[in-house]
């Protein structure tokens, strides 16, 4: 029993699969959007701050304005929104994908559909993925879990705060919790360089003068109960501890923001390829991915910095969903995308040469350079380069290449990034 039928489902209501179904359905696909909770917007609900929105509308927007506008685009185009809905299992059958849903008011059910956009953003890693000593009093969270807290809930979750990492969302609470009345004793980060965008730098620390200890990390939570303060060290260039350098800093929460991972779980039984620098999917410019029909897109694709080209990614998706469930699309062409020089990643992995038009590739800087250029190459002749004044690992950069660039009998393309 394989339920309702639909060309296109989309897996997850962020900015991304919001994107994704309503360009699939301004593509002619009839699209459904399945997400777990009750509404829709994914993490731009909990994000009161402003900044969104600066390169797709030239406005600072809050995360719950940006979301608004794709969300009001889902209701007056009347694509079918499934809230509170969990998918449970995903199968690729012959020629569509079957899904089992859950739900309260319909319980397990099937639908299947013929093409499926994977939109389920990331999830952030805790404490036991960064191996802190002690025991597990409360008082120990996520950056996101306390950003629910405060702009969801209501609640502030400490009075004395030590956040271990420099990533935005660390940064961004550092404010928060200033601004709500608790103290931020410092952030504190193993890398010797902070790894969230400067403006966050500049406008969540400098300004309300919260200390950032580069090279340092934390090493003990103290308390059974709740927390009472957490030992921090400093830390030599392999990132190990320095005997003698432990000190102890009373404090009543450890707020971490340590990374975020893509939510891809639900792909792997389907044996999509997972690029291991990413830890999304192997894609090509379409964002489709290894296996027929299966699309990715925003966060579950790769961590960006910015929401803008998070909508992006879930446009091109969504309409390369739609133009595969109604058939029409070439049969495509790959040759592999290769990082050489200072790149970390590349997303996209490959390009479809068979879908000409432009390719917009995404790519990060393995580490800091000062006027930087990448070029991208086919057999050894430059098609395109760009210069940046510089480059930095968290700054996510994007290139745009003319597929009608690239010389006839292109086997690989290669990009590559100097200081
Ligand atoms: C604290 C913070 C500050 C930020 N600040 C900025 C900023 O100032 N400017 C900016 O441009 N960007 C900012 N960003 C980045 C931007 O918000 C994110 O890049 C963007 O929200 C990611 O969108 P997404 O749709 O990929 O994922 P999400 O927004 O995470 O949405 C994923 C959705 O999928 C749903 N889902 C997951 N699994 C399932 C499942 N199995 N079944 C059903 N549904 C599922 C989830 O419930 C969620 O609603 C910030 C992010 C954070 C966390």
């Amino acid at each position: 029993m394989s339920g309702a039928k639909w060309d296109v489902a989309v897996i997850g209501a962020g900015p991304a699969g919001l994107a994704a179904a309503i360009a699939a359905d301004k593509a002619g696909a009839r699209v459904c959007l399945v997400e777990r909770e009750s509404r829709p917007g994914g993490i731009l609900k909990q994000c009161i701050h402003d900044g969104f929105g600066l390169v797709r509308y030239s406005q600072k927007l809050s995360g719950p304005e940006y979301a608004w506008r794709d969300i009001q685009q889902i209701k007056e185009r009347g694509i079918k929104l499934f809230t509170d809905t969990f998918l449970l299992g995903l199968e690729r059958g012959k020629e569509r994908f079957a899904l089992t849903l859950q739900n309260s008011k319909q319980a397990v059910f099937p639908i299947a559909a013929k093409a499926l956009v994977a939109a389920t953003g990331c999830r952030e890693r805790t404490a036991r993925q960064v191996f802190i000593h002690g025991q597990r009093p409360a008082g120990v969270y996520t950056a996101g879990t306390v950003q629910r807290l405060i702009n969801i809930g209501g609640h502030l979750p400490g009075k004395n705060c030590v956040i271990l990492g420099s990533g935005d969302i660390g940064l961004i609470m550092a404010r928060r919790l200033t601004l709500e009345g608790a103290k931020v004793l410092g952030v504190y980060e193993i890398k010797p360089e902070p790894s969230g965008l400067t403006r966050n730098i500049v406008q969540c620390l400098e300004d309300y003068n919260i200390p950032l200890h580069l090279s340092t990390t934390v090493s003990k939570v103290h308390g059974s109960e709740r927390t009472e303060g957490v030992s921090i060290c400093r830390v030599d260039e392999k990132l190990r501890p320095l005997p003698g350098s432990e000190e102890y800093v009373p404090c009543d929460t450890l707020v971490l923001s340590v990374g975020l991972i893509p939510e891809n779980d639900m792909l792997l039984p389907l044996g999509t390829e997972i690029d291991p620098r990413t830890g999304g999917p192997v894609v090509d410019q379409l964002l489709a991915t290894t296996l027929a029909g299966l699309y990715s897109c925003g966060n579950a694709l790769h961590v960006n910095d910015l929401v803008d080209y998070v909508s992006e990614s879930g446009e091109i998706a969504g309409s390369a969903a739609a133009r595969s469930a109604l058939g029409k699309q070439n049969c495509p062409r790959h040759v592999p995308v290769i990082p050489r020089g200072d790149i970390h990643y590349v997303v996209p992995q490959k390009l479809d040469i068979a879908a000409g038009g432009q390719g917009i590739i995404y790519f990060r800087a393995a580490r800091t350079l000062a006027d930087a250029s990448v070029e991208i190459s086919a057999g050894g002749q430059a098609l395109q380069q760009k210069k940046y004044p510089a480059v930095r690992p968290p700054e996510m950069e994007r290139i745009v290449l003319d597929l009608a660039l690239l010389p006839p009998g292109t086997k690989e393309l290669s990009l590559n990034l100097r200081g």
